[in-house]
């Protein structure tokens, strides 16, 4: 091999580890509806990475489920591309089977046999062949979901929480490279819910799986997801680890959504809050950053509501309502206090 191939080979390598190993590929991907032609999603660009957690979150009908469903290739796109290790995903028309052989979609309804236990519910998804590794495969991803003391229940007697955990351990057995799921904690209550969000962050990085997930609950993503996605009215605003889009939201709308943040507009930041803002620019500030000092700006209290480990405090400065979350406290409607924010971050629209 001659210095020049040696060469040429390291470069390879080097380029292979150091280029992301981008699973699922999205070209300016537009879906409309024909009878609702502002509906839908426009002008999506994106990666998804092997082994990603991702969220994508947003209102209602801001196109959450029309993406999850073109990535599953369940809606063919109106314009753009969207490829799969490189191949194209292909939509309804061009296909017998509905989904993509190499990802499992969790529908709202979890289609199980309610009449069957949740063992076979389980362990039907596997074939004959191998009987004591079926029988191995189900009881360790029942074990693996919390649903092992359930397995002689026929689905219909369990709750909604319960049904989505067979769901996904039927997802699961089959080993999709990506796991897609809208809403899985909409049916689930809030202690469950904090369970299974452990558990399918646990499960995505010991199995390798490729994760997405639609919530219109910023919590979901941001305690679960490696990425988060925006989405408004069928576009993506931003896209970033939730540290980033905390830290650095690329307008107000990602601010509010993702953490209730204070937007403080340039007149009454520079009037009362001594900024210099040009007039397009806006203060964005989170609750948690709202301090109580002993000499900081005036603030009248004119809510409070109690949040066990903490009050929340609806404050007036000069006509302008801020949220505060400030330690538990005898606070009273009508007190004053002095306020200074202990970070904050500058956006403009
Ligand atoms: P989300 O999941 O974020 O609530 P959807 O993707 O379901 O949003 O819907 C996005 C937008 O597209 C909404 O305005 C919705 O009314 C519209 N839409 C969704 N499905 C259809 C459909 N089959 N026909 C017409 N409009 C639709
Ligand atoms: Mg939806």
């Amino acid at each position: 091999m001659s210095f020049t191939h040696v060469r040429l080979c390291l470069a390879w390598v080097f380029l292979s580890l150091a280029m992301p190993n981008t699973l699922i590929q999205l070209n300016q991907v537009s879906k409309s509806y024909p009878n609702n032609p502002n509906g839908g999603v426009r002008g999506i660009n994106l990666r998804i990475q092997q082994g990603e957690f991702v969220a994508i979150l947003g209102e209602s009908g801001s196109g959450k489920s029309t993406l999850l469903k073109l990535i599953y290739g369940l809606l063919s796109p109106t314009e753009g591309k969207l490829l799969f290790q490189g191949q194209e995903i292909l939509g309804p028309e061009e296909k017998l089977i509905p989904g993509h052989k190499h990802m499992k979609m969790i529908a709202q309804n979890f289609d199980l046999n309610t009449y069957a236990k949740v063992y076979d519910n389980i362990a039907s998804m596997l074939s004959n062949t191998d009987l004591e590794g079926k029988k191995l495969n189900t009881l360790a991803i029942m074990q693996a979901l919390r649903i092992d003391h359930l397995a002689e229940r026929r689905a219909v007697e369990l709750s909604g929480g319960e049904q989505q955990r067979v769901a996904i351990a039927r997802a699961l057995i089959t080993k999709p490279q990506v796991l897609l799921l809208d809403e899985p904690f909409s049916q689930v209550d809030v202690l469950m819910r904090k369970q299974l969000r452990a558990d399918l962050k646990r499960l995505s990085k010991e199995l390798g799986t490729t994760m997405i997930l639609v919530s219109h609950d910023p919590l979901d993503g941001l305690s679960l997801a490696d990425t988060l996605l925006v989405l408004k009215q069928g576009e993506l605003l931003q896209k970033g680890t939730p540290t980033e889009l905390i830290d650095k939201p690329a307008n107000v709308y990602v601010a509010k959504l993702l953490g209730a943040a204070n937007i403080v507009p340039a007149e009454v930041a520079n009037s009362y809050f001594g900024f210099q803002l040009a007039a397009t620019e806006q203060l964005v500030v989170y609750p948690y950053e709202c301090k109580l000092v002993e000499k900081g700006m005036k603030a009248s209290i004119t809510q409070i509501h109690y949040q066990l480990a903490h009050n929340e405090l609806e404050l007036n400065v000069e006509g302008h309502v801020l949220h505060a979350q400030v330690p538990l406290g005898a606070y009273a409607i009508g007190d004053y206090v002095q306020l200074q924010f202990s970070n904050f971050r500058i956006v403009s629209n």
